[in-house]
């Protein structure tokens, strides 16, 4: 079994790296991707873990990128080099931009009769990077709303009075990181863009080499018409859970989509080809 979309604790996924891993083995996970937002902190010590483990684990990042409302492009990154000093800076701005976001829905939270302490958010962010779960998590503490849900849908999200603008990172940009960090950049949740095709035909041509086809929420209809888009753009078929930690959402529990192994033989070809020298984690 497969997952190649899941979150820890180095960003706003509930388990420590070392115990997604241990919980993936539990599930009988051979192979892990671990994508956490914006950062690849938790990497090392997944990898570690999955030596210990048997699990196979692929060093990823989820980046997100574009609009300013709901609609967003995540991008996918597999079988990066973690060390690649241009992708950690990039990673290490958009980190910036993450604390400035909190900071100012902080303040509007504050503003609107709903505080929440900013160290607090931080401290619940831990050493990872932080958003807007950490806050809603805050919001919870302080007795404001009962659920992360609940924080969302009053507070968080688009239209509602503790929204921010993210900091803005076009999607073109990422691809680069990703690929400059010898990594295979894959189109996340794609239906959350809003508009796949048009998606594709801004990303394609600028290096996209995936699409999350085989996603937790995604029921099998949309699997099979995703897959065909995949087909017909000639790109790897990727899919993960998106796994937070348990009960998150409907769909979203570790190892949940059925995820076939030609997507990591696939990952790995690629990611040969872009960094034909490199060492690659052997399967
Ligand atoms: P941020 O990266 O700070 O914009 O926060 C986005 C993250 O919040 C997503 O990756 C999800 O993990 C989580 N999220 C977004 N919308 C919801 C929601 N309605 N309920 C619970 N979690 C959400
Ligand atoms: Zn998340
Ligand atoms: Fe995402
Ligand atoms: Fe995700």
């Amino acid at each position: 079994m497969v997952d190649l979309h899941t979150h820890s604790n180095a960003s706003d996924g509930v388990l420590p790296p070392a115990v997604l891993v241990a919980e993936a083995s539990r599930w009988g996970l051979r192979t892990l991707g671990l994508t956490d937002h914006d950062t690849t902190a938790g990497v090392g010590e997944a990898v570690a873990a999955g030596a210990r483990f048997g699990v196979e684990i692929i060093p990823g990042v989820e980046l997100s990128t574009g609009s300013d409302g709901d609609r967003e492009i995540h991008l996918l990154g597999y079988f990066i080099d973690p060390e690649d000093a241009k992708l950690q800076a990039g990673l290490a701005e958009f980190a910036h931009g993450r604390r400035a976001r909190v900071e100012r829905i902080v303040e509007r939270l504050t503003a609107v009769g709903t505080p929440v302490e900013l160290e607090r958010v931080f401290e619940l962010a831990g050493p990872g990077t932080v958003g807007r779960p950490h806050v809603a998590r805050a919001l919870i503490e302080r007795g404001h709303v009962a659920t992360v849900a609940e924080a969302f849908e009053r507070f968080l999200r688009s239209g509602r009075p503790g929204f921010v603008p993210r900091y803005k990172v076009e999607p073109e940009r990422a691809i680069a990181l990703v690929a400059g960090a010898g990594g295979v950049p894959v189109l996340a949740h794609p239906l959350g863009t809003g508009d796949v095709e048009g998606t594709l035909g801004r990303l394609v041509p600028v290096g996209l080499r995936g699409l999350e086809v085989y996603y937790g929420e995604y029921d099998e209809a949309t699997r099979a018409s995703l897959r065909e888009v995949a087909d017909r753009w000639g790109l790897i078929p990727t899919g993960g859970s998106d796994f937070h930690g348990a009960g998150f959402k409907p769909g979203r529990d570790l190892g949940g989509p059925s995820v076939p192994l030609e997507s990591v033989d696939r990952l790995r070809a690629a990611a040969r080809q872009t960094a034909p020298g490199r060492r690659m984690p052997s399967a």
